[in-house]
């Protein structure tokens, strides 16, 4: 019987599009890959660490399989991923469970590791560059979806916001050529994909070393000029994140007003409203780019739906500077906000500042700023009520059989009546009612 893997994903989109493709070499390399710790041969955890407290949680599933599978002889155990990327040899150390630390370059080479493991090597380690000829290849059987995929065409930041770890976890930014995005594009539209979203740290900084693919697009910048590549194959619905704002140009509006599959949804965090937390933050931008970008979105002949993320309590982050976030917040009317606590993370220049804000402190602005979100939210939401939005249905309900669970093009969860025939189907729904 072939050894079996079970791999479980923790963080962003970027490591369920890693976990993807690592299970598409590792079918093809003669493993199987199944759905438990309980049946695995090996399990791999697939880790973030863009906040302590996700990094704190993988520590305690490590302890949580090894006590699922005491016997070291029947189960390898290996860490994939960002933790997995900074922590390096540390963490057989730290975590004497763990046999295999895998980095966030290795995906290609997980099946030689686990050789490696196998054959009674201990502790084995890659933190190495990815290699010249490293597949993104992912079979359609171990996408999270048969309806949307998601397709890094960037990967790693230059950016070095100081409060964040990507830059060191994830490397430098390189972008894959254009011509194969779009054969992997094609590719799953024959497969019956409905939905492609472009994903990467900053999508907007996309700059391939090489034109193959964009030939004949025209744009102020290479990821508009991709816009409108991706646009041409006729994928029904294509959309992106995340844009980084210091790079988000004009551009890219009128690429998705030429282009209707392009969706009708930008996520462009802010993090802040204050220009002196933006500074101290390492941005690159103050309010007044940001709400430049924002006028342009909302001056759209399309209607976009606008999704941002905010960190509270960053070092230094007074109330009067709280305040100017709470503004833009009001100001911006956003359809969704992700809010963060300020976690210090090791290794980034803001590790160094002064932490000031206590921990009641950044509840208490949560709580507040999510208030202040929650009664914006409810405007943009009762605007759709009465309005006929188109949704990809996904797949059943889990609150209802007879109800099926879809995202529409700007991005929103819907819930409407339907049966399973219209799985994979885009559908035009009238919205009766809001969350
Ligand atoms: N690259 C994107 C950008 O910079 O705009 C965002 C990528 S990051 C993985 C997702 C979100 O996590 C960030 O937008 C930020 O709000 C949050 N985040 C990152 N580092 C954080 C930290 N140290 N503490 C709290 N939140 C953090």
């Amino acid at each position: 019987m072939k050894p079996r893997v079970y791999i479980e994903t923790f963080g962003c989109q970027m490591n369920v599009a890693d976990t993807e493709r690592a299970a598409t070499g590792l079918r093809s390399s003669g493993y199987d890959l199944c759905d438990s710790v309980d049946e695995a041969d090996v399990v791999l955890l697939n880790t973030c660490s863009v906040r302590e407290k996700a990094e704190r949680k993988v520590y305690t599933r490590i302890g949580e399989v090894r006590a699922a599978r005491p016997n070291k002889q029947d189960v390898l155990v290996g860490l994939m991923g960002c933790v997995a990327q900074l922590e390096g040899a540390s963490i057989f150390n730290n975590a004497p469970a763990v046999d295999l630390v895998i980095g966030t370059r290795a995906t290609d080479r997980i099946s030689s590791l686990i050789e490696r493991a196998q054959n009674g090597e201990r502790r084995v380690l890659d933190l190495d560059e990815r290699g010249e000829t490293d597949v993104w290849d992912v079979s359609p059987a171990q996408r999270h979806s048969p309806h949307v995929a998601f397709i890094p065409i960037i990967e790693g930041c230059n950016k070095f916001c100081s409060f964040c770890i990507v830059p060191y976890s994830r490397g430098r930014e390189r972008s894959r050529p254009a011509n194969l995005i779009l054969d992997e594009i094609r590719n799953l539209q024959q497969f019956g994909y409905k939905e492609v979203h472009l994903i990467g740290q900053n999508v907007n900084s996309y700059r391939p070393r090489v034109e193959s693919g964009l030939e004949g697009f025209t744009g102020a910048t290479p990821f508009s000029r991709l816009l409108r590549a991706v646009a041409a194959t006729g994928m029904p619905r294509i959309k992106f994140t995340t844009s980084f704002p210091r790079d988000f140009h004009p551009d890219i509006i009128s690429a998705i007003e030429a282009n209707e599959n392009l969706c009708n949804w930008i996520h462009l965090p802010v993090q802040s409203g204050s220009d002196r937390i933006l500074k101290r933050m390492r941005r690159g931008h103050n309010r007044g780019d940001y709400l430049d970008r924002i006028a342009r979105i909302k001056s759209s002949t399309r209607r976009l739906s606008l999704t941002t993320d905010v960190i509270v309590g960053f070092p230094g982050e007074t109330d009067d500077d709280f305040r100017q976030t709470l503004s833009l917040i009001e100001d911006c009317s956003y359809d969704a906000l992700y809010i963060f606590k300020y976690s210090r993370r090791r290794g980034t220049p803001a590790a160094d500042f002064e932490d000031t804000v206590s921990e009641s402190e950044k509840t208490a602005r949560f709580l507040e700023l999510e208030n202040v979100h929650r009664r914006c939210q409810q405007k943009v939401y009762s605007s759709y009520v009465g309005q006929t939005i188109s949704v990809l249905a996904e797949r059943q309900s889990s609150r209802s059989e007879s109800d099926l669970t879809g995202h529409s093009t700007c991005h929103k969860v819907v819930n409407f009546k339907g049966d399973e025939s219209l799985e994979g189907e885009i559908v035009d729904v009238l919205i009766t009612k809001q969350k």
